[in-house]
């Protein structure tokens, strides 16, 4: 059994998080929940930012919220001294809702609205990723009519894709995000950055890829980015502030996956960028880097109650929870694994292969395929490791299955950040059809 963070079997011979036994969290809270290990996420946040402060780089670290964004969460981040990446104006309002340090905010995001961009404006946040020309024209003119001025990083698509073990090379990249760094839209984007009045193009950014676990794709990215950058000091006289290498950074959900450390990302990282600015004669930029599941993933456990069981001979037997792809729709939409075992008695013997059902009415609706449990039944809680990243984010209302509650565990204590939803909360938004006053 591999356990994460603070996760450990106590005397009881359950399993316990943060000092705390699940089985009093299920009683407490009920099921399905999801567990956080607070020390796992504040330790995986220093190991981003003490390797930077080792190496003395000038470094922003912008936890990528969409990852697991809530109040409780935002403020983690910020006692951590992290930065934000936010993706929408519903996470830029949890971020303010949790009064997070609006200079350290970054504004991400493919498609923002006008109404979007201009609260970001009015909040004064810290930098907005322009994406494409239709926001770079639209953000210069909300600038000029509120006569302020937005700093801004240019997202670039530097052909590089970064997919887990490998990476692909392509010239053009065939991407919805960015302007294209071979093609010249990363340059004419650029001109009019460093022309605009009411634009302070502080750099550029690039994302490669998610689940990534060498740094072979964000060394290339970064070559590809510093051929552009001296062209661009040669033309323009041109030279960036900042370089944001985006996240991606890979984390363990089952045995397959072997992820390197935070310290050897950033190291590798900020050696080619040193390399490459000692190359073209240029100061080292301020690294940033964006990291989401990573500082979340592995942290979080959901926990389910089992419920029904159905054996199909010679083919598979089936274990239902009393959740699935509302709380976790991963495996569902990404294939994604994750490893399980009965929080009761994770010690116990294996005794079969089951398969670890959701309870929609769906049949993708699965968690787990073949998993090694011993027999469970509607006794058993079963806890779901590293569910911290993409889990309740992503979560949704299918089937009208309330959202589980979040609890936050650290030293032996319990705190809910997010209560469970109720069936009241899921007609919160319905309407009744208008009865026309008829026979009045
Ligand atoms: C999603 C995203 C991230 C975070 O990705 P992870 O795989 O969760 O680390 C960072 N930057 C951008 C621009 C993203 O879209």
């Amino acid at each position: 059994m591999f356990l994460h963070g603070t996760s450990s079997v106590n005397d009881k011979g359950h399993l316990e998080i943060g000092g705390v036994d699940t089985l009093e969290i299920v009683k407490e809270f009920g099921t399905p929940v999801y567990v956080y290990d607070v020390a796992l996420i504040r330790e995986r946040a220093r190991g981003f930012k003490e390797t930077f402060d080792k190496l003395g780089v000038k470094a922003q670290v912008a936890y990528a919220s969409k990852a697991f964004s809530t109040v409780a969460m935002i403020q983690l981040v910020e006692q951590e001294g992290l930065s934000l990446d936010v993706v929408s104006g519903g996470e830029l309002y949890t971020a303010l809702a949790a009064e997070f340090p609006v200079e350290k905010i970054h504004f991400h995001g493919n498609n923002k609205s006008r109404e979007e961009l201009a609260m970001a404006l009015e909040h004064e946040i810290g930098c907005i990723v322009v994406d494409n020309f239709h926001e770079l024209k639209m953000l210069e003119e909300l600038c000029r009519e509120k006569e302020v001025k937005a700093n801004i990083l240019l997202r670039v698509t530097p052909g590089i894709e970064a997919h887990t073990h490998d990476y692909i090379l392509t010239g053009q990249e065939d991407s919805k995000f960015g302007f294209d760094l071979q093609n010249g839209q990363a340059e004419s984007a650029l001109k009019i950055g460093i022309h605009s009045d009411f634009l302070n193009l502080l750099g550029i950014h690039c994302h490669i890829g998610s689940q990534i676990f060498e740094t072979t794709g964000f060394i290339l990215a970064a070559r590809k980015i510093f051929e552009k950058l001296n062209d661009w000091k040669e033309t323009y006289s041109y030279e960036v502030k900042v370089l944001n290498l985006g996240g991606g950074f890979g984390i363990r959900y089952t045995n397959e996956d072997a992820p390197i450390p935070a310290s050897q990302y950033v190291d590798e990282i900020i050696q080619e960028v040193k390399e490459q600015a000692k190359i073209f004669d240029m100061e080292i930029p301020e690294i940033w880097i964006e990291p989401g599941r990573s500082l979340v993933g592995d942290a979080g456990t959901t926990l389910y109650q089992v419920g029904s069981r159905k054996e199909v001979p010679n083919v598979r037997n089936y274990l239902a929870v009393d959740g699935g792809m509302s709380d976790n729709i991963r495996p569902a939409l990404y294939e994604a694994k994750y490893e399980a075992v009965l929080a009761n008695r994770p010690l116990d013997e294996v005794e079969e292969t089951v398969s670890i059902a959701g309870k929609c009415c769906e049949s993708g609706d699965m968690l787990i395929w073949d998993i090694p449990l011993p027999r469970a039944g509607k006794e058993d809680v079963l806890a779901v490791f590293c569910t911290g990243a993409y889990g309740y984010s992503m979560a949704n209302n299918y089937n009208r299955i309330p959202k589980p509650p979040v609890v936050f565990v650290e030293n032996g204590q319990v705190t809910l950040v997010v209560r469970r939803e109720t069936y009241a909360d899921l007609v919160r938004h319905d309407l009744p059809l208008k009865v026309k006053a008829q026979n009045k």
